[in-house]
């Protein structure tokens, strides 16, 4: 076999391996395409993760089609429940070790790492340091769901996007919760302090108790409960806890295999890494500078990679990517400026719901984040954005 003829091999079987191959097959039906992916290979939304346990959803019922039934409709081969544990970018090949133990190598024409993030952990002190969980993919949910039973009250480590989501949706599953973090409000990164007063008080409201501006110092045991000690000397007995302290962009595969890596793996406009051959998307990738761990950077990434891996011009652009919180207490839609930005928010109530919008010295909109009624701007507002990414 020439380089030519050996297949694509996507590493990766998230949204963005996923979209890459449906947006591939639209151009190109039969060219061979490998997947290698530690999990099952069954596809599943992530974000119905921190939405499901009110619902009582197990981990099956968020399987919308098989890894069987993906490979078939998309003509992939698949492995599954097997890791890549080396990169040979000089030979085009792969080392992975399948799920019965064996060892293979295997040769790629193109190569995509579609790697995704690992749950930022920080060492904590205590005995049941270790019993800490996060949910990041559908094998950790079906743990946590499992753990969950029979089972009251839950802290939560983080209040960014995934802490507040959880938070919400374990309260109306009836758990007792409560979230720790240290910044001194809600979603810091995200919405300006207002907005965050207003979603924590709708929380407050279905039983969800704050412990912002505290760091946790450690866990232990206590007969059939965990003990969590805050720094300020506070201590809150758990029957779980949970960690979701943020995302690191996993780049240890790419790295020693001498890709070029920041915070995340980094690559130009086609998607392509510093070695010829080799591409990156999702959560894992890194392009001038922004790793951005959402759903619809995926999507315009995906488009633009499959273009180049047929063969055609393309080069990625971001417009403005709006997030949506999934906080039904306090329906919120973000934008938030790029890091670093001077300017300043301003702040509006209105019947229903919060508007901030955020403007720069020059006095244009640059960011906006939007609660409740207020929702109903999105659209309006996002074509007021500049893009992300503009035409390069
Ligand atoms: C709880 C939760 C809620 C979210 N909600 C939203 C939301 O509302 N809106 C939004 O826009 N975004 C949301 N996100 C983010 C969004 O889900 C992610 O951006 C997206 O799913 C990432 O997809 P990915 O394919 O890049 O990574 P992943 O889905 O993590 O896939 C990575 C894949 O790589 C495989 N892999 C890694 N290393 C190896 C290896 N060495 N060998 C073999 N396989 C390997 C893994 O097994 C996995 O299959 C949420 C995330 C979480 C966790």
């Amino acid at each position: 076999m020439t380089q030519a003829e050996k297949p694509i091999i996507i590493i990766g079987s998230g949204l963005a391996a996923y979209t890459l191959i449906r947006e591939y097959r639209k151009l190109n039906t039969d060219f061979p395409i490998t997947l290698v992916t530690q999990e099952s290979g069954d596809f599943y939304s992530k974000p119905m993760l921190s939405t499901a346990i009110a619902g009582q959803k197990s981990a099956e019922q968020l399987v919308t089609s098989s890894g069987a039934k993906m490979a078939e409709q998309f003509n992939l081969t698949l492995h599954t429940h097997a890791t890549v544990k080396k990169i040979d970018p000089k030979h085009q090949m792969i080392s992975v070790v399948l799920s019965d133990g064996q060892s293979i190598d295997i040769g790629y024409s193109q190569l995509v790492l579609a790697l995704g993030a690992d749950q930022i952990r920080v060492p904590i002190d205590g005995d049941a340091s270790d019993a800490i969980q996060s949910v990041n993919d559908l094998h950790d949910y079906a743990i946590f769901r499992k753990q969950l039973d029979g089972k009251k009250k839950v802290v939560i480590l983080g209040a960014g996007l995934i802490g507040c989501e959880f938070a919400n949706d374990l309260a109306l599953g009836g758990y007792q919760v409560e979230v720790i973090d240290l910044a001194d409000q809600a979603l810091s990164r995200l919405l300006p302090k207002p907005i965050a007063q207003a979603l924590e008080q709708q929380l407050s409201s279905l039983g969800v108790l704050w412990h912002l501006g505290s760091s946790i110092q450690s866990i232990s045991h206590d007969g059939d409960h965990l003990r969590v000690s805050l720094r300020n000397g506070q201590s809150i007995n758990a029957d779980l806890v949970l960690s979701a302290l943020g995302l690191a962009p996993r780049v240890q595969l790419a790295k020693e295999a001498g890709i070029a890596t920041n915070r995340g793996i980094i690559v130009n406009r086609q998607l392509e890494t510093s070695i010829q051959n080799i591409y990156s998307l999702g959560d894992c990738a890194e392009v001038e500078g922004q790793v951005l761990p959402y759903v619809m950077p995926i999507m315009q990434a995906a488009r633009t990679l499959a273009m180049v891996l047929a063969g055609q011009d393309a080069s990625l652009v971001y417009p403005a990517m709006p997030v949506m919180i999934k906080t039904p207490a306090l329906p919120l839609i973000v934008s938030p400026p790029p890091i670093g930005s001077s300017g300043s928010w301003s702040i509006k109530q209105i019947d229903g719901g919060m508007e901030g919008l955020f403007h720069n010295d020059q006095a244009e909109l640059i960011g906006f984040a939007l609660a409740g009624s207020a929702t109903s701007q999105r659209a309006t507002l996002t074509k007021l954005l500049p893009p992300i990414l503009g035409a390069s």
